[in-house]
């Protein structure tokens, strides 16, 4: 198995790479929907955090209120604390399992955007960062819906490029055509999967 770490700053390129690697062949393991799926209605992650941070956190119909947690711990370290220390277990627990059930002679690639922020980049064979300017981000994520505002203020919250690049063993630029990045991808995927020896 070859364990690649994928990450960068939102609107970076992330996903489309991970779509990009996933049609080459790679187990991809998306965290974020890993944590969306263990905060899913119904399941014993939703109700420690409801026990935690009471019933405001659901909507009526029973799913997370994304808006109202965040507005609960974005001023408050100690209850965002509590907040990880619920959540990072299962997300962990939940990434170990898919990744066990891939097949040993896989390539998993395993999106986290904040891989760089949490410490993990010791625990894959590659990481591989994806960059793109930040105007070019902003351009991008307006594009997919945020305003101008919010991506600018979640973009300031993460690691800066230099942060990410000092963690990477690759970096693929995206700051050009969506063409240019497939291509950054292929080499990618000849010169470091295909040649690497499988563990
Ligand atoms: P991330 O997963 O890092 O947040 P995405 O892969 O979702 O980033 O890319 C952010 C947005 O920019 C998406 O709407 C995506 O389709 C678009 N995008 C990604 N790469 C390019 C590119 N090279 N040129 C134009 N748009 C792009």
């Amino acid at each position: 198995m070859l364990r690649i770490g994928l990450t960068g700053g939102i609107g970076s390129g992330k996903s489309t790479v991970s779509a990009l690697l996933a049609e080459r062949g790679a187990v991809v393991v998306d965290a974020d929907r890993i944590a969306r799926e263990v905060l899913a209605p119904g399941t014993p992650g939703l109700a420690a955090v409801v026990t935690e941070f009471g019933p405001e956190v659901v909507t009526p119909d029973g799913s997370l209120d994304r808006a109202a947690l965040a507005a609960i711990v974005f001023s408050d370290d100690a209850a965002r604390r509590r907040l990880d220390g619920l959540v990072h277990p299962l997300v962990r627990r939940r990434t170990a399992e898919l990744v066990a059930a891939a097949p040993d002679d896989s390539v998993v690639v395993n999106d986290v955007p904040l891989l760089v922020e949490t410490g993990q980049a010791g625990s894959y064979d590659l990481v591989l960062v994806v960059e793109a300017d930040v105007e070019t981000r902003i351009t991008r994520l307006v594009g997919r819906g945020l305003t101008e505002a919010d991506a600018r203020a979640r973009i300031a919250a993460q690691a800066t490029d230099e942060q990410r690049r000092a963690a990477a063993d690759v970096v693929l630029d995206n700051s050009g055509t969506p063409e240019r990045l497939a291509e950054q991808v292929q080499e990618f995927w000849d010169r470091h999967v295909r040649g690497a020896s499988r563990r």
